[in-house]
C-alpha cells in the first residue's frame, strides 16, 4: 500500500460492508501509482468492478495512473432533481396518472431505444457538448446548464476515441433511462433539516420534487470496455502490477491514458445531454398532467455519480492538482465554488442522495470539510447489500408491487425482475448513510424526500 485505506461508517454499516470484498478492494487500490493521501470509501460502499462503489481515489497529476474501473461501466451515472411549485396534498389524487405519464413519455428498460434518432454528425456533437446540445436543440433552457455539475460539459471530449462501436450503442438511446438501478421518481419534501439552505435551494415541506437517475447507457459501457481492453495491453509497457487485473490503468499522461479520458469526457458528456433530454420529456408529462397550472419544474442540480476529473486539493498544506475517481461518489464541494450559480455559492453544492424506491432519499449541501476530508466528496445512494442475484431471491416483485402502492407509492417497471433486484431490502439504510457523512461533516442534512411514484427501467 502506498496511502491508508480510509473508511467512513458506523459499526452497524460495517457489518453490511464486511459481508463482500469491498474492502479488500479497498486495499488493493491503494497500491496504485500516484494515488495521494487515502484510498477512501463511503459508508455506501460495496463491490464493484476493480475499485468499490462508493469509493473515492485522487492520483498525482499527470503522472499517477487513470483507472476505468475508478469511474464505472456507466460513465456519469448521475442524478438530477427537478423542483416543482406544487404541494403533495393537494396533488394526491393525480400522483397515479402522472406515473403513467411518465411512463408513456420516458422510455425505460435495458437496450431500449429513445425518440431521437441521431446522425453520426449529430452524435459527435453531442459527445463534444454534452447538455449544451439539449438546450441547444429545444431541450430546456440555457439557463438550466448553470445548474449542472461542470454546467454539463467537460472540455476535454474528443469524440475521436469513441468507438464506431460505442457511437452505434448511442445513436438511438438519448433520452432513454436504461434498466433497473435507473429511474424517474416523484418524491415530496417529507422533512427540512437546515432552513437557511433548503430555502436557498428552492424547497420547502409537501412540495413535489423528481429525480432522474441514468448516465450515458450503452456507449458509455462501450467506452469503458474498449479502453480497458486497450489499457490492458499497454500496462506491462509501462511497468505497473496490479493486485486484481481489474485494477487495469495507465499513466494519465500516457498516450493511453490521454485517449480514455477524452473518450470518458465524451461518453459524460452525452449522460448530461442524456438527462437533460429526460428531463424535457419529464417535463411534457407533467404538463400533460397539471397544464399550464401546474407550473414550471425548475432545474435544482445535476450532480455525476461516476467520473474522474482534475481538481485542484490541497494535500500536505500544498494545492496540487489531482485526478480524482469517484466511483458510486458525489462531488460535496463547499461554499464559495466558483462554478456554483450565485445564489448556491453560499451554502455548498447540492448533494443529492438517492435511497430506494420504497424507503427515501435525502439532498445534502456540500461543505468545506468535505475538501479536507474525502478531496471535496461524499456518498452517493444508500448502497446495495444484496446482490442482484440474492434480491431476485429474497424478494417478490408482485407482491411488493401491491405493498407499495398500498403505502402510497405507485411503481410502473418494464419487469418484474427489475422490481426484485431493485427491491429496498437490496440496499442499505439510506438513513444511516446519510448519517454518517453528516456526522463525519462532509455534507449537511437539507431535505428527506419521500417517493409516491417510481418509473424503473
Ligand atoms: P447506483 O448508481 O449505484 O446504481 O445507484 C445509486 C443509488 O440509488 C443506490 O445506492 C440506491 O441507494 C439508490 N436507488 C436505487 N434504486 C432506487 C429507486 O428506485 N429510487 C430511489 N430513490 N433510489 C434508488
Ligand atoms: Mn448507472
Ligand atoms: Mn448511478
Amino acid at each position: 500500500m502506498r496511502v491508508p485505506a480510509q473508511i467512513l461508517a458506523s459499526e452497524g454499516l460495517l457489518d453490511a460492508i464486511i459481508k463482500d470484498r469491498s474492502l479488500n478492494q479497498l486495499v488493493n487500490v491503494a497500491t496504485l501509482p500516484g494515488i495521494k493521501k487515502a484510498s477512501m470509501v463511503m459508508p455506501d460502499v460495496h463491490e464493484g468492478y476493480g475499485f468499490p462503489i462508493g469509493g473515492v481515489a485522487a492520483m498525482d497529476y499527470p503522472e499517477g495512473v487513470i483507472s476505468p474501473g475508478g469511474i464505472g461501466y456507466d460513465i456519469n451515472c448521475g442524478v438530477q432533481l427537478l423542483a416543482s411549485q406544487l404541494q403533495i396534498k393537494d396533488n394526491r389524487d393525480a400522483v397515479e396518472a402522472l406515473s403513467k405519464e411518465l411512463h408513456a413519455h420516458v422510455p425505460a428498460g435495458m437496450g431500449k431505444g429513445g425518440t431521437i434518432k441521431l446522425t453520426t454528425e449529430q452524435l459527435d456533437e453531442v459527445l463534444a457538448e454534452g447538455a449544451n446540445w439539449a438546450v441547444n436543440h429545444g431541450y430546456g433552457t440555457r439557463e438550466s446548464l448553470s445548474y449542472m455539475e461542470s454546467h454539463g460539459k467537460l472540455n476535454d471530449a474528443d469524440p475521436a476515441f469513441v468507438s464506431t462501436m460505442a457511437k452505434n450503442r448511442g445513436l438511438d438511446q438519448l433520452g432513454t433511462i436504461g434498466s433497473g438501478n435507473h429511474f424517474v421518481e416523484v418524491d415530496f419534501v417529507e422533512k427540512t433539516y437546515n432552513n437557511t439552505i433548503a430555502k436557498t435551494y428552492g424547497l420547502q415541506k409537501g412540495q413535489i420534487v423528481l429525480l432522474i437517475h441514468t448516465g450515458s447507457r450503452g456507449l458509455g459501457h462501450q467506452v469503458a470496455t474498449d479502453h480497458i481492453r486497450k489499457m490492458m495491453m499497454a500496462m506491462s509497457h509501462y511497468g505497473i502490477n496490479v493486485p486484481d487485473r481489474e485494477l487495469t490503468c495507465v499513466p494519465f499522461n500516457s498516450k493511453e491514458g490521454q485517449e480514455y479520458f477524452k473518450a470518458m469526457c465524451a461518453a459524460a458528456n452525452f449522460a448530461w445531454c442524456n438527462r437533460q433530454i429526460i428531463s424535457w420529456e419529464v417535463k411534457n408529462a407533467w404538463e400533460n398532467i397539471f397544464g399550464k397550472e401546474g407550473g414550471d419544474l425548475r432545474l435544482l442540480y445535476d450532480v455525476a455519480h461516476n467520473i474522474a476529473k482534475i481538481e485542484m486539493h490541497t494535500i500536505e498544506g500544498t494545492s496540487r492538482k489531482v485526478i480524482v475517481h469517484r466511483k458510486g461518489a458525489t462531488r460535496a464541494f463547499g461554499p464559495g465554488f466558483k462554478e456554483l450559480p450565485p445564489e448556491y455559492k453560499g451554502v455548498g453544492q447540492p448533494v443529492i442522495i438517492p435511497g430506494s424506491m420504497g424507503t427515501c432519499s435525502y439532498v445534502l449541501a456540500g461543505t468545506s470539510k468535505s475538501h479536507e476530508m474525502t478531496f471535496g466528496s461524499c456518498c452517493h445512494g444508500a448502497g446495495r447489500r444484496l446482490s442482484r442475484s440474492a434480491a431476485k431471491r429474497q424478494a417478490n416483485a408482485p407482491v411488493l408491487k401491491e405493498k407499495l402502492r398500498e403505502q402510497g407509492i405507485f411503481v410502473e417497471a418494464g419487469s418484474f425482475r427489475g422490481i426484485a433486484e431493485e427491491a429496498p431490502i437490496a440496499y442499505k439504510d439510506v438513513g444511516s448513510v446519510v448519517d454518517v457523512v453528516s456526522a463525519s461533516g462532509i455534507a449537511k442534512k437539507v431535505a428527506k424526500l419521500k417517493p409516491v411514484a417510481v418509473i424503473k427501467g
